[in-house]
């Protein structure tokens, strides 16, 4: 069986990945809070997190894996959309969602095997706080439940921190019911005008850590495989969500391997909604920039690494994926090459997975050209073709679902009748200086050019260049 290496943040170490079961390896990652479109940075877990799992299903089987990510529809963010729009917290939620799962689906990214709301399972939060009171980890004090974080030993072990550096170093919210400062909500009252649920503490909401911890409980069990997340999340979020989760299920581990996704940064900042520095998937859509593009320039840099979105990249990866799309056209997928697998599986090396894609590329361009070249032993054209477009498909790229954009970018159709109606008037005069000064000049403006005596086809080429095309017509 192929072995999976993935770099462990609750051990710090590259580790061999061990599925609890391989018929149901169970991964969970925290999802976005929705009360606005999300910014790019949001699809980088995304598009990791994928990979992951297109890796998962490659090696266990499609059916052996079952990828929970959550949707966080209960939060003082949209509480407060609902203010300012007048709107209700359902509209604005919902529609949200369906933007998030357009903008995702656009990158590429499958939709996960179960996508709970937060919202759907409070019965849920509200007996593991339960529990968590009874055991004596948590307390309530002023209508809240505080989580105790003295009452968790390996409280800051992910993030390692201890609970002392974590006082000195974090904004805090000072209440005085709380009787640590690090001590964290689980429950909060809710005034009549926000949204509330009955409760042993009175009617009010959770806190946001608690979601995640009750949801991958009733949907993965007490103990499952990979949890993951930007790692932005790491505290508080998952140290918080460990401390419930194994406390409230001593017997149970919680995650066997956390990874984390580094920051996508603007000048040096992680791109956030709060700094402002932000663009949103939909706007890049918008400009014109294909998804499969977007999800390209993320996967070049591997994603423990800090990185830039540039138009420069964006560029450079929308030349590579239009030309592997015409060298594959009329092919089809076979299975990926092991070069590319055993990237993927140290530790999700998109990077050096992309560089063998280059590398066969170049073999299929060359196999193509090889009646016009000297004799080799290369295999056939259908033969790379199928690896190239397998190996790309397992990183989510040159899929059917996300093609199509590399040749409607241009519509050279009246290009096209303008030069076949000069073709058949000169068929006539016998004179076809006009019809090569045209087809002259769309080869030099990067378009390739097929004519027959039913028609004429046009096609924008590698350098096609839009700005050579004017006043042809
Ligand atoms: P949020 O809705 O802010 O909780 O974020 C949803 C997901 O996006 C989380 O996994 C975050 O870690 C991740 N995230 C937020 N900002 C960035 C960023 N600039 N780069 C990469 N991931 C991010
Ligand atoms: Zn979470």
């Amino acid at each position: 069986m192929t072995v999976i290496k993935l770099t462990n943040s609750k051990t710090r170490k590259k580790e061999v990945f061990k599925p609890i079961d391989p018929n149901n390896v169970r991964m969970y990652v925290c999802g976005p809070t929705v009360y606005d479109r999300a910014h790019i940075g949001n699809a980088r877990p995304v598009i990791v997190f994928d990979v992951l799992y297109r890796l998962l299903r490659h090696v266990y089987g499609k059916d052996h894996v079952t990828y929970v990510r959550n949707f966080t529809d209960v939060d003082d963010k949209i509480n407060k959309k609902a203010q300012d729009t007048g709107r209700s917290i359902k509209e604005i939620t919902d529609e949200t969602m369906q933007w998030y799962l357009d903008d995702m689906r656009a990158v590429g990214a499958l939709d996960p095997d179960k996508m709970p709301r937060a919202t759907e399972f409070i019965g849920a939060m509200i007996t593991m706080i339960e529990g968590l009171v009874e055991s004596g980890h948590a307390y309530v004090a002023e209508g809240h439940v505080l989580f105790s974080v003295e009452s968790y030993k390996d409280y800051g072990k992910l993030s390692g921190r201890s609970i002392d550096d974590m006082i000195a170093g974090a904004r805090v919210e000072i209440a005085p019911y709380k009787r640590n400062p690090m001590d964290f909500v689980l429950w909060k009252p809710s005034s009549d005008d926000l949204p509330g649920w009955d409760s042993p503490w009175g009617r009010g909401r959770p806190g946001w850590h608690i979601e995640c911890s009750a949801m991958s409980y009733e949907l993965l069990g007490e103990t499952f495989d990979i949890h993951g997340g930007g790692n932005d999340l790491m505290f508080p979020h998952h140290e918080n969500e460990i401390a419930q989760s194994c406390c409230a299920h001593p017997q149970g581990g919680f995650a066997n391997y956390w990874l984390h996704n580094e920051m996508l940064q603007v000048e040096g900042k992680k791109m956030s909604k709060s700094l402002g520095n932000f663009f949103t998937v939909r706007d890049l859509l918008d400009q014109g920039v294909p998804g499969e593009v977007i999800r390209f320039v993320f996967l070049s840099t591997h994603y423990r690494k800090p990185m830039d979105w540039t138009a420069e990249k964006a560029e450079q990866a929308k030349a590579k994926l239009k030309k592997w799309r015409k060298l594959t056209k009329g092919f089809a997928p076979t299975e990926p090459i092991k070069e590319v697998v055993e990237a993927l599986c140290d530790d999700l090396n998109t990077h050096y997975a992309l560089g063998k894609l280059y590398a066969l590329s170049d073999m299929l361009e060359y196999v193509l050209g090889r009646g016009k070249t000297q004799k080799h032993d290369l295999p056939e054209p259908e033969v790379v073709a199928g690896w190239l477009l397998a190996s790309a498909n397992l990183l989510g790229l040159l899929t059917p679902e996300l093609g199509g954009w590399e040749t409607s970018d241009v519509d050279l159709s009246s290009y096209a009748d303008h030069l076949f109606a000069l073709r058949q008037s000169a068929m006539e005069s016998k004179d076809f200086s006009e019809v090569d000064a045209l087809k002259t000049a769309l080869l030099d403006a990067g378009v390739e050019v097929r004519m027959s005596k039913t028609g004429v086809e046009l096609e924008p080429g590698l350098n096609f260049d839009a700005s050579k095309l004017e006043g042809l017509l």
